[in-house]
């Protein structure tokens, strides 16, 4: 049996931490643990550990941290997934152990997009133009209330919604899709063709696996009403799993 000698929390929650904890499982004498709120109800398979549940605010998660003897902390949760991502800054520096943000590049609008930029979900839904009267919801199902409030105003608009699991909310005059991404250039065209989709409302997630609904939007020059991520943090961050592994090694190599 190989010795552990390093512990390794992904807060993860996302396709990239599930390829990172497959990747960290090749180095040997590491251990590693993955975190998921809990939000899907079958979350992709991960290699290693897994905890799940909310560990109950930043001193949760330091609490978390120093009990479990955990040597490094890598948050590769989604980009807009905030409050953790603080947590995760604050509870780093509690427990006196070295932190590494993954944060994917975001998305740059491109000539032929037509994006009307907001802060938040509830500015999305008050964002998307009158005219519209098929949207195709991305941007998660945890945040539906605001869609339901703009349908009560505009009554004629139909919604299609993609997520993984049901969403608790039902909009009236919807559709529900449940998949899970990647998505492909040629899935997507037929997805706003077949449903005749007049405009798309996106988090800026950034990233390849859900880019070609925003390909696909520009070819038919339909506007996407795009959230913008919260700030960040200060502290150390990558782009990539490659670059976060690098960050990992040349840690190790010093002890
Ligand atoms: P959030 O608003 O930043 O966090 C809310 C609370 O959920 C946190 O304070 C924490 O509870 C708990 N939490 C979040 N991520 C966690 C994790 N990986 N492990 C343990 N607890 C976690 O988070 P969110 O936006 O709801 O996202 C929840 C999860 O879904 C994350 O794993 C994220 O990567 C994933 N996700 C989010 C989005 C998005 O658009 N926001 C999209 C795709 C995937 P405590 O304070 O009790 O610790």
């Amino acid at each position: 049996m190989k010795k552990i000698l390093k512990k390794v929390l992904i807060l993860g929650g996302t396709g990239d931490a599930v390829k990172l904890a497959a990747q960290l499982a090749n180095i040997p004498q590491i251990e590693v643990i993955s975190s998921l709120a809990g939000r899907t109800k079958k979350p992709s398979a991960l290699v290693g550990q897994v905890r799940i549940g909310g560990f109950g605010g930043a001193e949760g998660l330091a609490n978390y941290l120093k009990e479990n003897a955990i040597d490094f902390l890598i948050d590769v949760t989604h980009p807009c997934a905030g409050q953790i991502t603080n947590n995760g800054a604050i509870a780093s520096q509690l427990a006196q152990i070295p932190h590494l943000m993954l944060v994917r590049t975001q998305w740059e609008k491109q000539s032929g997009d037509n994006w009307i930029e907001v802060e938040t979900v509830e500015a999305a839904a008050q964002a998307i133009p009158e005219s519209v009267k098929r949207v195709f919801i991305t941007s998660g199902r945890q945040q539906l209330e605001p869609f339901w409030q703009r349908s009560q105003t505009y009554p004629d608009t139909w919604y299609l919604m993609r997520s993984i699991d049901p969403p608790d909310i039902e909009l009236p005059n919807s559709k529900v899709l449940l998949d899970r991404g990647p998505f492909n250039l040629e899935q997507e065209r037929e997805l706003l063709g077949e449903y005749q989709i007049e405009a798309i409302v996106s988090k800026n997630s950034g990233g390849a696996a859900t880019y070609a609904k925003i390909i696909a939007a520009r070819e038919l020059g339909i506007p996407i009403v795009m959230v913008q991520r919260p700030a960040m943090p200060e502290g150390e961050k990558v782009t990539s799993i490659e670059e976060a592994i690098a960050w990992l090694n040349s840690r190790l190599k010093a002890f």
